[in-house]
């Protein structure tokens, strides 16, 4: 059995290195420690995580109840632990100051294990109804009397979801590989696996129980694939030299839904792979009378005015995606969804085919909400230039021009889909970023008034967000306010641990929020952390994605390729 204490132990020994090398070997060494039974749950804990988002158990405990779970322990009034707390401005480095001090020690205690500790963090994050709180501290006060100052830091950073201890999904891959063959032998077979149904514990249980399993892992309905992703090129003529002939098809600018179907059961999840099927009432019925047994197919919903017959915009699409009221919207914002690809279909796996097979798949869909997207095979950069501006006259993004040759690439950007949006103003492209701080106004009115934010980029080489630009025009005056409030709920009194900047904020936010930043051109400047130094020129912001998680936002790597591409 694995000791949480021996885990608390390698996160400390992590937070201070940041190579991946390194990083990669102290977690094969702690795998290889690890049996069968747990290596699932530890893998969770290691994301900061109880379960795949899809399955809807998410930590997130209130730091109320955190700190009087805190104060139970340590016997420090609520008062003095929030004191403790507003200087350190991390509650987990409170409890481990804190527990240090103690001022009672518990009657009891007992070493924990890996899973003695995941079973606790479910139950509190599964308490609901009368009486939930007052349970949610006592198993959190039950952990934290077990635990020693430094497990008790880590134990209070996941169960507020803020373990951030750096270690990403590719090095948690490479790791697993190491610990069974001591080389990178079975990390494209864990990766595809992993890429294919986004949930890494199971690929490491499957992993551990028998290698093959993971060899001959496959897609299936209700396993959601993390989506194919899209690199992008400035010309036709760019586009039509990298790939030749290729299909083009419009580039519809809703939200990325991932429909599956097993019999009568329909789920529709999001691009965030979070199931969003009580959303869309009038989607699951027509996808249920689908003739097929299984399928599991992607595509773009929009909402569709048809008093004037074209579509809403993305701010007002984007009313579908709510909790409540959803009779209301569905009749006010009546959706389509264009199908753009089949990765499944009774008992097929079509990830592997190419995209000239698959679309054959795309075509018969030919429902009233659920329709294929029109796609046109081009060998011409002129034609192909020619269906772009058409996409543009009528309202939508712009286009994706799709390899015939090419599989589906789950979880991976690749030349295989690539696209050509119209500009914004002069914009070369759009970049996501995560906020990470916000400033307030200048002048008189200043503390009421909003500066704008920081916004970061993320670097896969070393695991960091770096800051790209700070953004402060792009929304009309109601829109900031509104961000701001937003952002006011999410104050940090700290930097995020793994953010690397060279400027101030006024506040610091916890790394919640992806904005789309659109921009003149990417330089190099003294002020910035992302890669070489890249920022935005003229930054605004064009839309908040909620549809897009942190781990999604744009990668340094691409924004050397958006720099070299200018260049040229
Ligand atoms: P990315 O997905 O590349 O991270 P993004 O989410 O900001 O970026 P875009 O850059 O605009 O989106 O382009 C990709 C997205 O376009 C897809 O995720 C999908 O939601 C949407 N899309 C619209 N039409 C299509 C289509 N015909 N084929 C594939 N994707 C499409």
């Amino acid at each position: 059995m694995l000791l949480f204490s021996t885990v608390a132990a390698v996160f400390e020994q992590i937070e201070k290195k940041s190579g991946r090398l390194e990083m990669t070997g102290i977690l094969a060494e702690l795998f290889q420690k690890t049996g069968k039974e747990e290596i699932d749950k530890l893998v969770y804990i290691m994301q900061g995580i109880l379960m795949p988002p899809y399955k809807g158990v998410d930590l997130g405990m209130g730091e109320r109840f955190a700190v009087e779970a805190i104060s139970a322990t340590s016997g420090y009034s609520v008062y003095e632990v929030d004191r403790h707390y507003r200087k350190s401005g991390d509650l987990g480095d409170t409890a481990e100051e804190l527990l240090k001090k103690r001022k009672q020690t518990a009657l009891f205690t007992s070493e924990m294990d890996v899973g003695y500790v995941y079973n606790v963090m479910m139950k509190i994050a599964l308490a609901g109804g009368s009486g939930s709180q007052d349970l949610k501290i006592k198993y959190l006060t039950e952990l934290l009397n077990n635990a020693s100052p430094m497990e008790a830091r880590f134990l209070v950073r996941y169960v507020l979801a803020r373990l951030r201890i750096g270690v990403g999904d590719p090095t948690i891959l490479d790791a697993l590989s190491v610990a069974h063959t001591g080389d990178k032998s079975f990390r494209n077979d864990l990766e595809r696996a992993y890429n294919v149904c986004a949930d890494m514990g199971l690929v490491a249980k499957l992993f551990y129980e028998d290698p093959v399993n993971i060899k001959k892992f496959r897609v299936g309905p209700f396993k959601p694939l993390m989506p194919a992703l899209a690199e992008r090129l400035s010309t036709p003529d760019a586009i039509i030299e990298k790939i030749g002939k290729c299909a083009v098809e419009m580039k519809y600018d809703g939200f990325r839904l991932q429909c599956h179907k097993k019999g009568k059961t329909v789920e529709i999840y999001s691009r965030k792979l979070e199931k969003m099927t009580h959303m869309f009432p009038d989607v699951v019925e027509e996808i249920r009378r689908l003739k097929y047994e299984e399928i599991i197919f992607e595509g773009e919903a929009l909402a569709y005015n048809r008093k004037k017959n074209r579509f809403f915009s993305f701010q007002q699409t984007m009313h579908r995606r709510r909790k409540h009221g959803i009779a209301e919207a569905s009749l006010e914002f009546p959706l389509y969804v264009f199908v753009f690809d089949v990765l499944y279909i009774d008992g097929k796996d079509m990830t592997g085919t190419a995209y000239r097979e698959r679309r054959k798949l795309v075509k018969k869909f030919r429902g009233k909400i659920v329709k294929a997207a029109e796609s046109k095979l081009v060998s011409k950069a002129e034609k192909l230039d020619g269906i772009f501006r058409d996409a543009l006259s009528r309202g939508l993004e712009g286009i994706m021009a799709k390899d015939l040759d090419s599989p589906y690439n789950a979880g991976k950007r690749k030349f295989a889909w690539i696209k050509l949006k119209k500009s914004y103003g002069k914009a070369v492209d759009t970049v996501d970023c995560v906020i990470v701080g916000y400033y307030l106004g200048h002048g008189q009115r200043a503390e009421f008034e909003f500066g704008g934010v920081l916004a970061a980029v993320y670097n896969s080489d070393n695991g960091k967000l770096q800051t790209i630009a700070k953004v402060a025009t792009g929304f009309s005056e109601e829109e900031m306010m509104e961000l701001r409030e937003m952002l006011e709920e999410i104050r940090a009194k700290k930097p995020p641990s793994n953010l690397e900047y060279k400027i101030e904020v006024d506040f610091w936010v916890e790394p919640k929020y992806v904005i789309e930043v659109a921009f003149d051109e990417i330089t190099v400047s003294s002020m910035h952390t992302a890669g070489k130094g890249y920022a935005l020129r003229f930054p605004r912001i064009v839309k908040i994605r909620n549809d897009k998680t942190i781990k999604e936002i744009t990668n340094c790597h691409e924004i050397e390729d958006m720099f070299n591409l200018q260049r040229s």
